[in-house]
This record gives structure tokens, C-alpha cells and sequence, in this order.
């Protein structure tokens, strides 16, 4: 039986394997297909301390892995399809093989939402997209154009222009959800340009994208735009499909914690964006790791603790 198994490879993950790694406890993490987390599909991330200036979101990520693997995490890069959380020791299958632990971290992230139109998952990977740094380089002097109005939007806008075109965002309401600091670095961009109040309805093409059926929130008035691709930038949606039934979730689905690191059952911690539906950054899931992983340790003492004492008594 494992002492830990972590679920997920993102900054929350990779940061409760590498405290609990150095703890000698010999954590399991479940990286799934796709490890690192969201910041995989970033560019340059300049507010992770200790970077002055900036680093590569995939490059970060390869430094965490590093740093949890050099003190003895072993890693599946595999997905978790099952949990069984009802009482220790708790079971975690990745397919057809199970693994048993006495505590577990959740830290399964977020994952980027969709419009959820007509036309959109068709022609996914054929113009729509939800990550600039994946597909951009695909639309060199084509017209792009962004959904949303957070700072995610901003983002792949700005990172957009240096292949468009043009870069068209699109957002649904009258001013921008997303910081100051990006939307006027958004605004100010002489590539971009911004339809505001306005809704993408349908997304239409053959092969490819061609054009997007918009609709103007004030008036329902609809129209067409030629575009060659389409990134949404909408927000996202925490990775919990797996723990239906076996945690507490919120109407959102976000894991409910009252302190921000345990869950409905003892034991089992969580971290990072599967949780937080409000800082959501790289450094906040890093610094739910340490905890959750701390938290992890304590009760795994505590466990310890009591069976020596009950061993004792047994003795006596
Ligand atoms: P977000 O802040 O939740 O913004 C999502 C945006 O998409 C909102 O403008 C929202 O519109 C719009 N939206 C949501 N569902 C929609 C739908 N079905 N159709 C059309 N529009 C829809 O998400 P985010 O931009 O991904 O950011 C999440 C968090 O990460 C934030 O805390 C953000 O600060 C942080 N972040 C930071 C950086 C950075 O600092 N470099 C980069 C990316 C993200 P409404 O405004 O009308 O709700």
C-alpha cells in the first residue's frame, strides 16, 4: 500500500509530491496522458516568482516534475478513472489496475470551457481551439478571433497577434472581466480590436472554419464574420467527474473544503484549481500543495500514532 497517492501533475500536484518526496514518504502521482497541467498550453508566465524574466509555462512545468522526481516521486503518466474514497485504505484506479494508499491529494486542475454551439466541436482542430499556444502558428496572417472577457481572452489575444492578421475579440457583455494591467494592454494593441455585447451563435465551415454566426446581446440582432480561426477563452471547469459520490462537491463542482486543504473525508486533501474557483494561479495551487502535502504528513503521523498506541495496549 502507498502512504500517498497524489492525483494530478499540475503546480498543486508537483508541489505536495516534492513535500512529500523529501518527507520520505514515496508519493504515486497520477500524471494522466496529458501532464502539467494548464500550464502547458501557456506561453510566458511572468508573475511566478523567482523568474524575473518570465519563463515558459512548459518549461516551468519540466522544473517542477524535475524537482519532484530528484527526491524519489514515481510518476504514472496515466489517468485515473475510479476512486473508491470510502473508508482507508483508499483505492484508485488508473484502467484495469488498482492501487490502495492511506491518504490521498486531489489536485486534478481545471479544464478550459466551451461555447457549446453548433459547429463548434465539428470543426475543433479545424480552426477552433482553446489554446493559442498549441494552434496559433497555424493561422500566420489569418483573421483570428477570441472569445471571452477574462484575463485568459487577453492573453491568448495579445499572444495572437504576433500570427494574425487580425485579432478579433469577442465578448458578451459591455466591459471586460479581465485586470486592469491586460485589458489595457489588449485594448492599446493596434492588431486588436474588440466587438463588445456580442455572442458567437454558430460556428460554421466546411473543412475548415469559415464563419461565425453572431448575435448582439442588446438587440438579438444577428450577423456574420469571415474568420479562419476561433480560440474561446471562456474559463474553465474543475476536473471532478471522478470524485461524484465520493466527495462533497459544490453546485459549481469544485471540491468543498472548509479550510482549503481537507475534504468532506479525512485523509483525502485537496489543491489547486479543482478546488480554488477564485485565485486560480500557478503559485496559489503550488502553495495549496505544500499544504495539502503537509496536512497529508500530519495525519499520516497521527495514524501512526494511534496504531503504536493500540499495539501497545495489545502488548500490555
Ligand atoms: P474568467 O476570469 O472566469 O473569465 C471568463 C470570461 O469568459 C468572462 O469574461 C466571461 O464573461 C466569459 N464567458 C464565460 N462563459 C461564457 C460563455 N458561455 N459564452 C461567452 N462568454 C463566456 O476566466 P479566465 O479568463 O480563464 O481567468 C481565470 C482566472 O485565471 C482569473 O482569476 C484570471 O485572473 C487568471 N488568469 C490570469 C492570467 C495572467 O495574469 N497572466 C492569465 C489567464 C488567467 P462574463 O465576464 O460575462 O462573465
Amino acid at each position: 500500500m502507498e502512504r500517498v497517492i497524489i492525483i494530478g501533475s499540475g503546480p498543486a500536484g508537483l508541489t505536495a509530491a516534492l513535500y512529500a518526496a523529501r518527507a520520505n514518504l514515496a508519493p504515486l502521482l497520477f500524471a494522466g496522458y496529458q501532464y502539467g497541467g494548464q500550464l502547458m498550453f501557456t506561453t510566458e508566465v511572468e508573475n511566478f516568482p523567482g523568474f524575473p524574466g518570465g519563463v515558459l509555462g512548459p518549461e516551468l512545468m519540466e522544473r517542477f516534475r524535475a524537482q519532484a522526481e530528484s527526491f524519489g516521486t514515481v510518476f504514472e503518466n496515466v489517468d485515473v478513472t475510479q476512486v473508491d474514497f470510502t473508508a482507508p485504505p483508499f483505492r484508485v484506479w488508473a484502467g484495469e489496475r488498482v492501487f490502495e494508499a492511506e491518504t490521498v491529494i486531489v489536485a486534478t486542475g481545471a479544464s478550459a470551457r466551451w461555447l457549446g454551439v453548433p459547429g463548434e466541436e465539428r470543426l475543433r482542430g479545424r480552426g477552433v481551439s482553446t489554446c493559442a499556444t498549441c494552434d496559433g502558428a497555424f493561422f500566420k496572417n489569418k483573421r483570428i478571433v477570441v472569445a471571452g472577457g477574462g484575463d485568459s481572452a487577453m492573453e491568448e489575444a495579445l499572444f495572437l497577434t504576433r500570427f494574425g492578421e487580425s485579432v478579433t475579440v469577442l465578448h458578451r457583455r459591455d466591459a471586460l472581466r479581465a485586470s486592469k494591467i491586460m485589458a489595457d494592454r489588449a485594448l492599446a494593441h493596434p492588431k486588436i480590436s474588440f466587438r463588445f455585447e456580442t455572442a458567437v451563435e454558430e460556428v460554421r465551415g466546411g473543412e475548415t472554419l469559415e464563419t461565425l454566426v453572431l448575435r448582439d446581446t442588446r438587440t438579438d440582432v444577428r450577423s456574420e464574420l469571415a474568420a479562419d480561426a476561433l480560440f474561446v477563452a471562456i474559463g474553465h471547469d474543475p476536473n471532478t467527474a471522478i470524485f461524484e459520490g465520493q466527495l462533497e462537491l459544490d453546485p459549481m463542482r469544485y471540491i468543498v473544503s472548509h479550510d482549503g486543504v481537507r475534504t468532506s473525508i479525512p485523509g483525502i486533501f485537496v489543491a489547486g484549481d479543482v478546488y480554488d474557483i477564485r485565485y486560480k494561479q500557478a503559485i496559489t495551487a503550488a502553495g495549496m500543495g505544500c499544504r495539502a502535502s503537509l496536512e497529508a504528513e500530519r495525519y499520516l503521523e497521527a495514524r501512526e500514532g494511534e496504531r503504536n498506541a493500540s499495539a501497545l495496549a495489545l502488548a500490555r
